[in-house]
């Protein structure tokens, strides 16, 4: 049935160009292997112990996203393989990716999450705080890093109006920083929003990557 589920996703989103990440955090590899086997081979997770022990046991053609917070000390465990990190909040720790990337030659995509939700518990950058860091000039000099889009998460509210006018929002500021920062840079092109409960809403509002867990998984304990 999981099948099923995975089916219909893929349709709603190859149909708006939007890329589905299949958030396998706290789930076992078996699991994971079990979408792989769909054909799936995008995955996400937001521990970085976590994700290391899975890009072990599993195939080497799947692409990993980091999706959660991000400590500078611990890039270095991910540098190597990592595709995309979705969770970059300061100017030190994309320098620290930058340097770790190098030592393998690699260019590691990354997001600036910014803060679109209400609530304070969430990690992210204001649009100023976004600012700040896109005209650092030692910005220039990160060769292993390319800034490919933004991310950001809803308040956790049954209110979708809410979740609506905080999505809208993060799509305002990527529409603002693209014309600003990245006017001649079409790899700038990502908004990473919307996850189980409301992908369908960060869609319409403009979505172009969605971070499905529970859907697709079953729901965590
Ligand atoms: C867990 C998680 C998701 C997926 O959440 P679901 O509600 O299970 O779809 C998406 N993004 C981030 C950053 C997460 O930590």
């Amino acid at each position: 049935m999981k099948n099923t589920i995975l089916k219909q996703i893929l349709n709603e989103t190859k149909v708006k160009n939007v890329t589905l990440v299949a958030v396998s955090k706290t789930k076992p590899a078996d699991a994971i292997l079990e979408i792989y086997e769909q054909g799936h081979f995008i995955f996400g997770e937001n521990k970085v112990q976590e994700l290391v022990e899975k890009y072990e046991l599993l195939p080497k053609n799947i692409e990993w996203h980091l999706i959660g917070h991000l400590q500078t000390n611990k890039v270095k465990y991910i540098a190597a393989f990592v595709r995309c990190i979705h969770s970059v909040d300061s100017l030190k720790l994309l320098a620290e990716i930058n340097r770790q990337a190098a030592k393998y030659n690699r260019v590691i995509d990354c997001f600036l999450q910014m803060k679109i939700a209400k609530e304070d518990t969430k990690f992210g950058l204001s649009e100023e705080d976004a600012v700040a860091l896109l005209e650092d000039e030692s910005l220039k000099t990160f060769e292993n890093v390319r800034i490919t889009g933004v991310m950001g998460m809803a308040t956790f509210t049954d209110e979708q109006e809410q979740v609506r006018q905080e999505f809208r929002k993060l799509k305002f500021i990527f529409e603002n920083l693209k014309q600003k920062y990245f006017s001649e840079k079409p790899f700038f092109k990502e908004i990473s929003m919307g996850m189980s409960d409301d992908y369908p809403i960060a869609i319409e509002e403009g979505s172009t990557m969605v971070r499905i867990g529970s859907l697709l998984f079953g729901s965590r304990k």
